[in-house]
């Protein structure tokens, strides 16, 4: 999978994975695997549902008063010496990022791993600005090298085994065809030194923004996020507007909810506050910071009623990797930034209802990515709200709104419900949807039950009989 599609075309994306491409499907399964064992056991060390309603009602908070931190989070940030742009699309935030490029006539670039940066499409700008771009988180870093976006949030290569990563690094770094991890890691680790010495500028996303005291929050397990926000002379954050949070405190919970149920460790192996410009009497950091705090559609979402609680998301990937539905297919099947059941509820707000169809619909709604939520979003929720907002706005294929229409007729009709019975008991179920073609996608991966001889109502006389 090139993991170029769209949301629009997951169900041929999802086919074409699960049937062409298993050694996806057997990669994700054992990440995912791996990673639920980690988030379960870190979980079991703490008070999880305390924890998990703490965070769920902190987020609320801020999202319920957004308006009044950001403008707190703005006025401290400048405080701090960093200069804060506001972008409403994406388009805004690379028209920013374009005017930094030329103020400082940058010609390379290192970048921390950040999914909105890829929601933006910050790398194909820098491109065409001619910018030479590195990512430098390892997963990120291999996944560029393969010119493929990432397939998980927070683990970018969960659809490559360790073979697919040796050939990688054997054609690009020269490696051996069976070298070790730690092999890989030190070949690439020397060839991103490079890179970060050489960078004009360094990018980073936000896992939080204090409006407090103006800090941007960093977690990460590699180092390279701080080297990228501290070597090169000018470091940009693009940080969305949902990553507010009121104080500084509040970190120490965040952080752990967020490690917790990402990689099952207490904390980040490194914790990065960034407080603005390198000061005259610090060796270290940036001369000039920028944040861009970016909407692309956050506040649409947020002036939804039924959808906004999908803003309270820190991005765990906790979601991803419980879906029955995503450990199948992987993350390049959704065919858009955010994968997985997280993807399914926030793409139809940004990327429009029509744009992201299939995805609140790639759920069997098992509630499984809810038991796991650190910020207890109702996923399963939001995931029907948007299938009903799919119908309300004739979205979903005619037969299927003719034949459910057809279903609540019969159901709502007791002499049509009895007459649907009989003849339902009368078709051959079991010829693999053959005899019914129209129900194809439903029966040929099932083995349909064969309906009662008699129905509820015969049954239940015979009994008072
Ligand atoms: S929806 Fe919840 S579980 Fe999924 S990524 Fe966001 S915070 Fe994590």
């Amino acid at each position: 999978m090139s993991g170029h599609g769209t949301p629009n075309r997951y169900r041929q994306q999802a086919t074409h994975t699960i049937r062409d491409e298993p050694y996806v499907r057997e990669s994700v399964l054992s990440g995912t695997d791996r990673a639920n064992d980690h988030r379960n056991h870190a979980y079991a060390e703490i008070d999880a549902d305390r924890w998990r309603d703490w965070g769920r009602d902190a987020k609320t908070h801020t999202l319920t008063n957004l308006d009044r931190y950001l403008e707190e989070a703005e006025r401290n940030l400048e405080a701090n010496g960093v200069r804060v742009h506001w972008a409403e699309t994406a388009a805004d935030a690379l028209t920013v990022l374009r005017g930094i490029v030329r103020e400082h006539d940058v010609r390379s670039v290192v970048k921390a791993k950040s999914m909105l940066t890829e929601e933006l499409g910050v790398n194909e700008h820098l491109e065409r600005l001619n910018v030479r771009v590195r990512e430098t988180d390892l997963g990120e870093y291999i996944v560029q090298i393969m010119g493929e976006p990432p397939s998980h949030i927070v683990a970018p290569v969960m659809h490559l085994s360790l073979d697919d990563c040796r050939q990688i690094f054997q054609q690009v770094l020269g490696t051996p065809r069976h070298g070790t991890p730690e092999e890989l890691v030190a070949a690439a680790r020397k060839a991103l030194r490079q890179e970060f010495l050489a960078a004009d500028l360094g990018i980073s996303g936000g896992n939080f923004l204090v409006a407090e005291t103006g800090t941007v929050a960093l977690i990460e397990n590699e180092g390279n996020i701080r080297l990228s926000t501290s070597l090169p002379r000018v470091h940009v954050a693009f940080v969305g507007i949902e990553k507010l949070i009121p104080r500084f405190e509040d970190l120490a919970g965040f952080i752990q909810l967020t490690a917790r149920a990402a990689t099952g460790q207490p904390i980040g192996n490194y914790v990065s506050f960034i407080q603005g410009p390198k000061k005259d009497d610090e060796v270290d950091g940036p001369e000039e910071v920028h944040v861009v705090l970016v909407d692309n559609g956050r506040t649409t979402l947020l002036a939804d009623e039924a959808a906004w609680e999908a803003l309270r998301c820190v991005r765990c990937g906790a979601c991803l990797n419980i879906c029955p539905v995503y450990r199948q297919t992987g993350g390049h099947a959704y065919g858009w930034t955010y994968s997985g059941p997280i993807g399914a509820i926030i793409a139809p707000g940004i990327l429009g209802l029509e744009e992201a169809l299939p995805l609140p619909f790639a759920s069997s709604l098992c509630g499984a990515c809810a038991d796991v939520c650190p910020v207890r979003i109702p996923i399963p929720e939001l995931l029907l709200h948007w299938r009903e907002r799919a119908v309300e706005e004739g979205l979903t294929p005619l037969t299927e709104r003719v034949g459910l229409e057809a279903y609540t007729r019969a159901a709502t009709h007791p002499l049509l419900f009895r007459a649907g019975g009989t003849l339902l008991r009368r078709t051959p179920w079991q010829l693999g949807g053959t005899a019914l073609p129209i129900l194809k996608g439903w029966t040929q991966e099932r083995t349909t039950p064969e309906p009662s001889p008699k129905s509820f109502q015969a049954l239940w006389k015979e009994g008072i009989e």
